[in-house]
């Protein structure tokens, strides 16, 4: 996929129209789930097309094909192995017992070096495209500044990432940044309907406002209410040892339900002060009973320890003790206010 998505074609023009003053590396950085890596890919094919249309690329000129096909000279993707592999572009065949790397390595940088020196296919631009950002390791980074610093003729260098507090301060002040909005919700809407994505709405609102985060939690045949949210608002309150929500948590993935337990934790804070829920508008009565009857003092301190999760969530020690004591924490911190309920306004 090389078009911008429909939500991007406007600011997607106005960027590409200064290309003749065009920076040499951009940041181009939004929430997940908004298509940053989308947005700098269809960039680069704009920037490679031969007779552009309106400033965007035709689809249809030698260059076009070659960037769909994957094989423009001018064009290199650097990513972790494990994103080339999701995309298909990489085998895991060759050593199926090693992980592919999560990290942008040092390798993958300095293989650009003789690249710089080539002539460029109708003396165009060139273009590096490098996502997400936060995979570069701190070696990787210090070279990619190092280049940076004395950019290579006719290059230009599109970074994609969802945090770039998360990057290197010196990398980024070598960028121009280019803020991606979260799309309005009308658009992701008829986006998602358009792709076949069953009870959209919802799906949006879950995924909070991201499309192409619900479109993947579709496609992965997520429940639009994950099943460890529905038991946890059923038990919510009652006096119960957990065990069916800590089961439920052991079969998943930590990643996936601290994720939705925080989503659903801003749900229970919003309706704590009576308002609406931003990720689960279809569950409002559920959550606003809970929300009503919990202390928020315990609730900020599972805030706090769904974070510390969050960090951790990739490497859990042990899965069983980790379920266990979540579902506890999780259902004590929603447990009502017994003797004396204090009058909140
Ligand atoms: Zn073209």
């Amino acid at each position: 996929m090389t078009d911008f998505l429909p939500w991007q074609q406007t600011p997607a023009r106005r960027w590409l129209a200064t290309r003749e003053r065009f920076a040499h590396a951009w940041l181009i950085h939004g929430r997940p789930g908004c298509g940053q890596m989308e947005f700098a890919l269809a960039g680069a094919a704009s920037l490679l097309c031969e007779s552009p249309r309106d400033g965007l690329a035709c689809g249809e000129c030698q260059a076009c094909r070659w960037v769909k096909a994957g094989n423009h000279p001018d064009l290199r993707r650097i990513r972790p192995d494990a994103q080339a592999v999701r995309e298909g572009a990489l085998d895991v065949a060759e050593d199926a017992k090693k992980q592919p790397s999560r990290e942008i390595r040092i390798e993958q940088i300095r293989s650009l070096l003789p690249w710089f020196n080539t002539a460029t296919h109708r003396g165009g631009w060139r273009v590096a495209l490098l996502y997400p950002a936060e995979a570069l390791n701190t070696i990787a980074a210090n070279a990619l500044l190092k280049i940076l610093e004395e950019p290579p003729e006719h290059t230009v260098f599109l970074l994609s990432a969802q945090a770039p507090d998360r990057l290197l301060p010196t990398l980024v002040s070598r960028c121009r940044r280019l803020p991606l909005a979260v799309p309005p919700v009308a658009e992701s809407l008829a986006w998602l309907e358009a792709q076949g994505v069953k009870d959209a709405a919802a799906r949006l609102a879950a995924a909070g406002d991201a499309p192409l985060l619900a479109r993947e939690q579709a496609q992965e045949g997520r429940p639009v209410m994950p099943a460890w949210l529905d038991l946890f608002l059923d038990q919510a309150g009652r006096d119960g040892d957990g065990a069916a929500l800590a089961d439920a948590l052991q079969a998943g993935q930590p990643a996936d339900w601290v994720d939705d337990f925080q989503r659903l934790w801003l749900d229970l804070s919003l309706g704590a002060h009576g308002l609406p829920p931003r990720y689960h508008p279809a569950q409002a009565a559920r959550i606003a009973t809970v929300a009503q009857a919990l202390d928020p003092a315990a609730l900020a301190r599972t805030a706090d320890w769904l974070r510390d999760q969050r960090r951790l969530a990739h490497h859990p020690l042990n899965p069983k003790l980790l379920a266990d004591h979540a579902a506890r924490t999780l259902l004590q911190s929603v447990r009502p206010v017994r003797a004396d309920p204090k009058g909140r306004a």
